[in-house]
């Protein structure tokens, strides 16, 4: 599925859309390059979720856990990550088969660790299209 945003609160609509409907177990991956609109999406999921809280990228953590919205949410940045192991030393399959809603961005990078299933989503810019155009695919793995 592909769904074209024009402006950021299109794309935070999105992401809230697909946090109110997730359910339990949930894993989604989230792929795009810098300033492409990842953490605007997953602002938008948080507050689908029920969270009102501040969520920023875990910059000094991989994993941010938020426990007050209707389902956990662990929201994953693994850009700085240096091998695979050291997601085993988070309890990433703790989380990645636990109860919460799961967002891994740079999924790419631990692609060998991932669940079998995942749903992920890919933001791209077009500059043809506009500098605020965003092409969001959303695709069941
Ligand atoms: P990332 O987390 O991928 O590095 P951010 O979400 O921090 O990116 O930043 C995206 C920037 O792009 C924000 O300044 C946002 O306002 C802007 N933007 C412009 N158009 C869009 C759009 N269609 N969707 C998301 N963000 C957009
Ligand atoms: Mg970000």
């Amino acid at each position: 599925m592909v769904i074209e945003t024009y402006n950021a609160e299109e794309t935070y609509a999105l992401g809230e859309k697909l946090g109110m409907e997730a359910t339990e177990g949930k894993v989604y991956t989230l792929l795009g390059d810098l300033g492409v609109g990842k953490t605007v999406f997953t602002q938008g999921m948080a507050k689908g979720l029920g969270i009102e809280g501040p969520v920023s990228s875990p910059t000094f953590t991989i994993v941010q856990e938020y426990d007050e919205g209707r389902l956990p949410f662990y929201h994953f940045d693994v850009y700085r990550i240096g091998d695979v192991e050291e997601m085993d030393e988070i309890g990433f399959e703790d989380y990645v088969y636990g109860e919460g809603v799961s967002l891994i961005e740079w999924a790419n990078l631990i692609e060998e660790i991932l669940p079998e299933h995942y749903t992920q989503i890919t933001i791209e810019k077009d500059l043809e299209k506009g500098f605020d155009y965003r092409r969001i695919t959303i695709e069941e793995v």
